[in-house]
């Protein structure tokens, strides 16, 4: 082929390949083979202009971007000398500091020109990022107009929310961490989390020129947050003589708060308030000499693996627990270690007698990370058991073996993926496990495993919906219940009768149908008898238009309800199921939008708009569209929505109702319910 014609075609394939990219968001190629095209384009002819027009901004981390302010990386501490020294030597004389937790993500600079979004770009080397201004533009709370025409860099670090890791992502990452640098970065939309599940929290602001006048960073975050609009990442000031005792009080507050907070923290930095005294200090040629990144203690250590059991879970997933010499982690003393699935065990390549390295995490169940290959008889010495008792054990070496056959019920298992999987529904464990999970989801406190499995045992329920059958002497007849926790039992189970239908289908237990989802599945097809109708008709599809639900939860739900038709049928002559209420405070309320075009927020910050409002939000344009709002360039869903004779808004009447919807909000009186 001779070159030029060449030249064409690829030409041609990347103005073909970015379309699909950006304005439909349905790549059909890799990011992979979009480089190779990109790179033999490149090769022959440099300047050709597709290579220098892409669209509004470049594909994400294809240019390099000079970091004008270096972002320089933060001397490390970990132990409370560290912050003594901070503050006492490398800062002697410092009067107040700034501390903010330590967000644990991927770091962004954002580039503000007259108060317009020029440029995202990644820390990279920290003088050399990557421009992902593209994805960045997706991340709900990163405005691209600032609310003052001023030339600036904001810095910050983009972290994802650890209910939507929990809810989207667990399956798919080990931590959000990994997602988020992929999400920035990633060039066709194929990545593996969608930069809208970010939130960015900002941390530091430079000014190209006609910087406020202020003394303090605190000063500046104030700015940030009260002028300019971007919200910063929390802070607290420390001014008193001696600032290291509240500081180190401060990391104890972080190291309880850490497991409960929104987002993943790996420490707590501490800066020099006073913006005159960070300019005398300077830096190191390695970081600045004003500020401190106290990470929290490691919560790794090293241990030696002694065998391995396989549990049958609520879900059927058959996991190996890894018994381990007792090992002191993140301040507590752990035998006991997961090892996920047998994906797992054979990424790890792990035997019986490796030496591991586990990590615990907060409230999360420990886990091995990695295997250091065999241990040795010193790896077993010198250990104690959480009560203080000596460890005494000898290095036993050998293949983990994966059963063939469920350990609880004996029957065949499956693989799927990299899950072992017993598929009988009427297996012990997953009963057991279903039975205990509905009565943890309704809040049936008197009901443990120990009273479900003695209930199993005796054979007084097989099924959930035997629990509404049972009677007083029944339960009053187990061993260690008496009269009093036997009528307890009853009256808990009584009072669960009734409930809507989100509580139902979470308290269901099915995979990946925690709260928030079922909440949202709920709210479409606000009864029972809907749901049922749908499943027996087998299309998963009209689930996915739902915000927040996919193919594979929508497939996972609708096979979920198939399996428990019977169950479910039966549970509904004992239950009093209300059907889900969708939200009925503001404006919006009872109506359902659509969003469609080209706005000038990211599309998820306007829904959130809406659905703060009251409204539905549907992907679709159908018959129950109440409303499109449709940007610039709508194109298909407008023309539908118009040839149904559905009111289509542009994004400015859209937001002079949400202000409508503010100011009834902010004028009328509260009342005795409000407090
Ligand atoms: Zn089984």
């Amino acid at each position: 082929m001779p070159e030029a014609e060449r030249i064409q075609q690829l030409a041609e394939a990347v103005r073909y390949h970015r379309e699909l990219y950006y304005n439909h968001a349905a790549p059909e190629i890799s990011d992979a083979d979009f480089d190779s095209i990109w790179d033999e384009l490149k090769q022959l002819d440099p300047d050709n202009e597709v290579l220098h027009q892409v669209g509004p901004e470049p594909l994400p981390g294809t240019l390099k971007v000079e970091h004008m302010f270096p972002m320089m990386s933060l001397d490390k501490g970990t132990s409370d000398e560290d912050i003594v020294h901070f503050v006492t030597q490398s800062t002697t004389g410092g009067i107040q500091y700034l501390a903010q937790p330590k967000l644990d993500g991927s770091a962004l600079s954002l580039e503000y020109i007259a108060g317009n979004l020029h440029r995202a770009a990644t820390r990279g080397s920290g003088e050399k990022g990557e421009d992902v201004t593209l994805n960045a533009k997706q991340v709900a709370n990163i405005p691209t107009r600032l609310n003052l025409p001023v030339d600036c860099h904001v810095r910050g670090e983009v972290v994802m929310p650890l209910a939507i890791f929990e809810e989207k992502y667990k399956h798919v990452s080990p931590n959000p961490r990994n997602l988020c640098s992929g999400a920035l970065r990633q060039k066709h939309g194929d990545g593996k989390a969608d930069a809208s599940d970010l939130i960015f929290c900002a941390y530091d602001v430079k000014f190209v020129k006609d910087p406020p006048v202020v003394t303090h960073d605190s000063e500046l975050l104030h700015f940030l947050k009260n002028s300019i609009g971007i919200e910063p990442a929390p802070w607290k000031i420390f001014s008193s003589s001696a600032p290291q005792k509240e500081m180190i009080e401060y990391t104890k507050e972080w190291i309880a708060k850490r497991p409960s907070y929104e987002f993943e923290i790996d420490g707590v930095v501490f800066k020099l308030d006073d913006l005159a005294q960070r300019e005398n200090l300077g830096a190191t040629a390695h970081h600045p000499r004003w500020a401190l990144a106290w990470k929290f203690p490691s919560q790794e250590a090293n241990s030696v693996l002694l065998d391995v059991d396989w549990q049958t879970g609520r879900t059927g997933a058959v996991t190996p627990v890894a018994r381990i010499a007792p090992q002191m982690v993140g301040g507590v003393t752990v035998e006991n270690v997961t090892l996920h699935n047998v994906g797992e065990v054979e990424r790890l390549g792990i035997r019986i007698g490796d030496k591991v390295t586990i990590t615990r995490r907060g409230d999360v169940i420990p886990k091995i990370i990695e295997n250091l290959g065999p241990a040795s008889d010193l790896d077993l010495q010198g250990r104690t058991h959480a009560d203080g008792s000596v460890f005494i054990g000898e290095l036993i070496t050998g293949e983990i073996q994966i059963p063939t056959d469920c350990p609880a019920c004996g029957r065949t298992l499956t693989m799927e993926g990299a899950f072992l999987r017993c598929i009988a529904l009427d297996c012990d464990a997953r009963t057991t496990r279903a039975l205990t999970y509905w009565c943890r989801t309704l809040e049936m406190d008197g009901i443990g495993e120990k009273l479900i499995e003695a209930l199993l045992e005796r054979g007084y329920v097989t099924t959930i919906s035997d629990l509404y059958k049972l009677t007083h002497s029944q339960i009053a007849s187990l061993e260690r219940m008496g009269d009093k926790s036997a009528t307890n039992a009853i009256d808990e189970i009584h009072s669960s009768r009734e409930m809507a239908l989100s509580q139902f289908l979470h308290a269901l237990g099915m995979p990946r149908i925690g709260p928030e989802v079922a909440t949202a599945i709920a709210q479409h097809f606000v009864s029972l008898d809907e749901i049922i109708n749908w499943a027996r008709e087998g299309e998963p599809d009209s689930l996915t238009s739902v915000d927040g639900i996919g193919d594979k939860v929508a497939e996972i739900f609708l096979q979920g309800v198939i399996e428990r038709l019977s169950l479910i049928t039966e549970l509904i002559s004992h239950l009093e199921i209300s059907p889900e209420e969708v939200s009925d405070l503001g404006i919006f309320s009872g109506q359902t939008f659509c969003i469609t075009g080209s706005l000038s927020q990211p599309r998820k910050r306007i829904q959130e708009l809406v659905k703060k409002a009251g409204g539905k939000i549907v992907s679709s344009v159908g018959p129950n569209l109440n409303i499109l709002v449709a940007g610039e360039k709508a194109g298909s869903k407008l023309s539908k929505a118009e040839s149904l004779g559905i009111e289509v808004w542009s994004e400015e009447q859209l937001n002079s109702q949400l202000t409508n919807e503010n100011r009834t909000q902010q004028a009328s009186p509260k009342t005795i319910f409000d407090y």
